[in-house]
């Protein structure tokens, strides 16, 4: 599984679909402008593991702004929702307000329209996104990628009933890694993050997900390689059906 990728941004999103199919990966193919979902939709057409996710990304949130309805009208209709979120690094400080807006309107349509599985970017603003989640989320089904905050922000996610997509690139450093001993073990699922996050100067492919992270997470939570992967399969298992219940 790879549930936070950006498929339609590698250079070649064809050779990663086919070969996506041909493994029978499930892919959260998540996009972060609304005018880009439907064609990305469109070229994992055919492909059943794939779900395609309407987003509108909280670093571009200032240039997005006024596809902000498309967001909200897509939502509808999407397989789930992502990239959604917020960013509180200083440089994307001057489009707070307008990250605020569009974040809350997106999870609170969600919940409107019977609740959808949401990725959810929290980077350096982890607080104020639990504050929305906490009252708008409702009946959808918050998933924190690459959750960066601190311990005791974790612990509030975890109050809050999140789960958490986690990928090689994360559990590199000794804070994500940390942060994973932490997480709980049936509501954590893997992500690459690609073509985002890259390694020797190429970016991870779905597929790396779970050929990487078994092994560090049967390390970090003490059990074996076996262990992991069953828990991870049966944490896919159990939200995809939970997806199917509130698509
Ligand atoms: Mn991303």
């Amino acid at each position: 599984m790879d549930l936070h990728c950006h498929l339609d941004l590698y250079e070649c999103p064809s050779v990663i679909i086919e070969e996506v199919s041909r493994r029978g990966i499930v892919v959260f193919s998540v996009t972060t402008t609304p005018s880009a979902f439907l064609k990305t939709k469109q070229i994992s057409d055919g492909v059943p593991s794939i779900y395609t996710g309407v987003g509108l990304h909280p670093q571009i949130a200032h240039q997005r702004f006024a596809e902000r309805e498309k967001l909200y009208e897509l939502i509808e209709t999407a397989d789930f929702v992502g990239e959604i979120g917020l960013d509180g690094g200083p440089e994307y400080k001057q489009s707070w307000d307008k990250q605020l807006e569009i974040f809350t309107r997106a999870v609170i349509t969600a919940n409107r329209v019977g609740g959808r599985i949401l990725s959810i970017h929290s980077r350096r603003a982890a607080s104020q996104v639990m504050k929305i989640i906490e009252v708008h989320s409702g009946v959808s089904i918050p998933i924190l990628h690459w959750f960066s905050g601190t311990m005791r922000e974790l612990h509030e996610a975890i109050e809050l009933g999140c789960w958490f997509s986690v990928g090689p690139a994360m559990l590199r450093g000794s804070k994500g890694r940390t942060l994973l001993k932490n997480m709980p073990r049936d509501r954590t699922v893997l992500e690459t993050d690609g073509p985002f996050t890259t390694k020797d100067d190429r970016p991870y492919l779905p597929w790396d997900a779970e050929e990487i992270c078994p092994a560090v997470i049967a390390e970090i939570w003490g059990i074996s390689e076996t262990e992991a992967k069953k828990q991870l399969a049966s944490n896919l298992r159990d939200l995809l059906l939970l997806m199917v219940v509130s698509v």
